[in-house]
């Protein structure tokens, strides 16, 4: 720790209207930690910005003193990102404004905003953008690498929703990307992260968005093999309002879950469908007749869907329960560590349609998105035979 980096930052408190926290502050804990609790840096100090003026000072100020600058939104990096050994942290949490302008469908949002602020403030007006799927994630640090949300496979990526931004740029000055200013450092954040600058303001695309049809379908996980292939061939083919991911993953020990489903591997299906209501039934059918089919289904067990149902945000007016179930006949057995998730996603025509526009990422070749499953395939620990076969999962047609 540099003490000489801290005496100096104090000296940048008086010119700020957010706060400075450093080192033996009652509140520095609290202040420099960020979501994954794997990474415990000790930054020279926080600061606490309240606006861009406060944003642009702790800019000029890391890099006149030569110290290394993270920026922090929701925290969610699992790299780390939003904070910095023995350096400064630009905190946005407190710029979390949320303007709808529901005649020009436009949302503006502030830098450290959360998706689930966002989804709160669009809500009233039957509108949604392309926020992420948990609602504690930021918005900003969400958008600028590209951002699938569960409107994605309608509505695109977070980045081809993006329209504008405001940007404190490194030599601490502002701008203002597309919607008439500089549209080359639009074309930058679509993708570039904070590699590019602060962002104070972000403004996205709405879309209407009314009732939504949405939660988790769980399945033991020896029916894993079963599922993702007929995942694979059906996702593909429904309409862009339909969309669900399957995901791989242990039930956390949170009461907020049933007890018999605690710590249990479980292969899940987590539907958001936008669809009128008989055409969202008729997807989610395809899974139920399959469950009966192969006899695993038990009686919908509606605690089930507690959990899942209050942790993920709604964009929307209203959120229809499916009706979920357990499938779980066989006493839990808890696994002998607590399995990282993955998942598997089709993304449908809006992002491949949005690949002929310009970002930093280029193009989104078929290719590419293709090659995608195969790695997640490699990275599963204790993965289920099916999924060992990587071949399988190369097969996956374009979603
Ligand atoms: C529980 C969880 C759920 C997730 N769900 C999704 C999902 O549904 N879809 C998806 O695409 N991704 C998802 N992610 C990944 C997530 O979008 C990225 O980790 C993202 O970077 C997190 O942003 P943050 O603001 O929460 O994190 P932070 O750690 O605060 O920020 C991460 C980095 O983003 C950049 N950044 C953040 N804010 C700004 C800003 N205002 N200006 C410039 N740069 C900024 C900075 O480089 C910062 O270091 C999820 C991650 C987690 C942990």
């Amino acid at each position: 720790m540099t003490t000489a980096a801290t005496t100096a930052a104090l000296q940048l408190a008086p010119r700020l209207r957010g706060d400075v926290i450093v080192p033996g502050h009652p509140g520095y804990d609290a202040a420099r930690a960020i979501d994954n609790r794997s990474h415990q840096s000790r930054p020279a100090a926080v600061v606490r910005c309240a606006d861009s003026a406060d944003v642009a000072a702790t800019v000029r100020f890391a890099a006149a003193e030569g110290l290394p600058l993270a920026i922090r939104a929701g925290g969610h990096s699992a790299a780390g990102f939003s904070s910095v050994q023995a350096g400064v942290v630009a905190d946005l949490r407190g710029i979390n404004h949320v303007r709808v302008d529901a005649e020009r469908r436009l949302v503006a949002i502030g830098g450290g905003a959360l998706a689930g602020q966002v989804d709160r403030a669009t809500h009233p007006f039957g509108l949604a953008t392309t926020t992420a799927t948990v609602s504690t994630v930021g918005v900003a640090g969400f958008a600028l690498g590209g951002g699938i949300s569960y409107l994605t496979r309608k509505h695109g990526l977070a980045v081809d929703n993006l329209a504008g931004a405001d940007v404190v740029l490194a030599d601490g000055s502002l701008a203002r990307a597309g919607e008439g200013g500089d549209e080359d450092l639009l074309w930058a954040l679509r993708g570039g992260g904070g590699n590019v600058g602060v962002v104070t303001e972000l403004r996205m695309r709405l879309h209407p968005v009314s009732v939504v049809t949405g939660g988790p379908m769980l399945f033991p996980l020896e029916r894993a093999e079963r599922l993702v292939r007929l995942y694979r061939d059906w996702m593909p083919q429904q309409a862009d309002d339909i969309y669900a991911f399957l995901a791989l993953l242990t039930i956390p020990p949170d009461e907020a879950f049933p007890e018999e489903l605690r710590l249990r591997p479980v292969c899940a299906l987590i539907w958001c469908n936008t669809a009128p209501e008989d055409q969202s039934n008729a997807a989610l059918a395809t899974f139920r007749r399959r469950r009966r089919r192969r006899g695993q289904i038990r009686p919908p067990h509606r605690a089930a869907i507690r959990g899942p149902a209050r942790c993920r945000r709604s964009p929307v007016r209203a959120v229809r329960p499916i009706q979920p179930h357990t499938a779980m006949p066989e006493p839990p057995v808890p696994p002998r560590r607590h399995r990282r998730p993955s998942r598997q996603q089709r993304h449908g025509m809006a992002v491949a349609r949005r690949g002929v526009r310009p970002d930093v990422r280029g193009h989104r070749p078929r290719a590419r998105l293709r090659r995608r499953p195969a790695g997640l395939v490699r990275r599963l620990p204790g993965r289920p035979a099916a999924l060992r076969d990587a071949r399988l999962l190369r097969q996956l047609p374009d979603g």
